[in-house]
């Protein structure tokens, strides 16, 4: 089933969730360990994420350095297709543009849909860690609004081949993300909003937002949203703080505010198991704000560790 029709027909907010692939050389076993905890709360859907590669220097003799390019974190399509056909869920890859020329993106979609496969989140990604900025790949995208295209395309049954005869046209549900604190590289919120609308008017169906501590910037970034014409529902992404190692990762990683009562809390904590106990009743606290609100689905960051999300869905839902 498609994202948007799973959302269409539900009159309650729904639970939702993002897994990691783990890393190279675990076993699916870890993936369903951290989701098995969740199925409980029959996820409307669960997000898959995408990392691509990083380069490494390996020492060869004479003292070479060899560069070379790993993913840490591959099987992106494998685990979604896995959990589809165990958990029967609707299941959501990460798709992006960096590390992708157009005609490895239009492969990867034929093999999503050959799997049955009808969602997909459609990214640009982050800059690898050895560039300062975003670089396309060569034949590739430059941002997420061109993926959506050609996804679209796709749906239509135009493939980047045009003689290919008779095409089959694919039914892909796409969402795009959204940031109640704008993208760090946006010069502005409204200039964000601006590409934003571009990915809908392309053809996304959804949004699902970044992470947020702060209802109020959600709020806001909804209202700028409606004001601006986007009309597709919104989805909330949210993550509780579980270490006091979050108080700095998350502004660097995420760029995202900690609200001065959320830190102040934390500082406080004399244990890690009080930072997460602070942690998780905060986004409990958020989480049924929103459902208040009427939000279509709450979409929970995981990270693989699956204890925290079930102890705040188990109060919120
Ligand atoms: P874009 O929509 O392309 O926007 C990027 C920047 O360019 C913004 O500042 C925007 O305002 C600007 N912009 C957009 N279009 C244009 C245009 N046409 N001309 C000029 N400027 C433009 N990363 C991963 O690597 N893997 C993942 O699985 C992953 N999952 C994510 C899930 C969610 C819900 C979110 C919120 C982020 C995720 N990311 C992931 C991170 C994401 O890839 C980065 O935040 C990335 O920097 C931007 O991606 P985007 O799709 O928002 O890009």
């Amino acid at each position: 089933m498609r994202v948007i029709d799973r959302i269409s027909k539900s009159k309650s907010t729904l639970f939702s969730f993002e897994i990691l692939p783990p890393l190279k050389g675990k076993g699916i076993e870890y993936i369903y360990e951290g989701i098995d905890p969740l199925m409980e709360f029959k996820p409307a859907f669960i997000n898959v994420t995408y990392h691509r590669e990083e380069f490494a220097y390996k020492k060869r003799e004479k003292g070479y350095l060899e560069k070379i390019a790993i993913k840490k974190r591959p099987g992106t399509v494998g685990i979604c297709a896995a959990i589809k056909s165990k958990y029967d869920v609707i299941t959501v890859p990460h798709l992006i543009c960096g590390g992708f020329n157009k005609e490895e993106t239009e492969n990867a979609l034929i093999d999503l849909h050959f799997l049955g496969i009808k969602n997909v989140l459609a990214l640009r990604g982050d800059a690898i860690k050895t560039e300062v900025a975003f670089v396309p790949e060569e034949g590739g995208h430059a941002h997420a609004v061109d993926l959506v295209k050609q996804i679209v395309d796709l749906n239509k049954g135009i493939y980047l081949d045009e003689e290919i005869v008779s095409p089959h046209p694919t039914d892909f549900c796409i969402g795009v993300a959204g940031y109640p604190e704008k993208h760090f590289e946006s010069p502005n919120i409204l200039n964000d909003i601006k590409y934003l609308k571009q990915k809908i008017e392309a053809g996304a169906e959804y949004i699902v937002t970044q992470l947020f501590f702060d209802n109020q910037k959600f709020f806001d970034f909804v209202k700028l949203c409606r004001n601006n014409d986007i009309h597709v529902p919104i989805i909330p992404g949210l993550k509780p703080i579980t270490t006091k190692h979050h108080l700095s990762f998350m502004p660097k990683f995420f760029h995202v505010d900690l609200p001065g009562v959320l830190v102040e809390e934390i500082e406080k904590c004399k244990s890690e198991e009080e930072v997460r106990q602070i942690g998780i009743e905060w986004t409990i606290a958020q989480s049924k704000e929103l459902i208040k609100f009427g939000v279509p689905c709450i979409h929970y960051y995981t990270m693989g560790k699956s204890e925290a999300v079930k102890k705040i869905a188990s109060h919120a839902f």
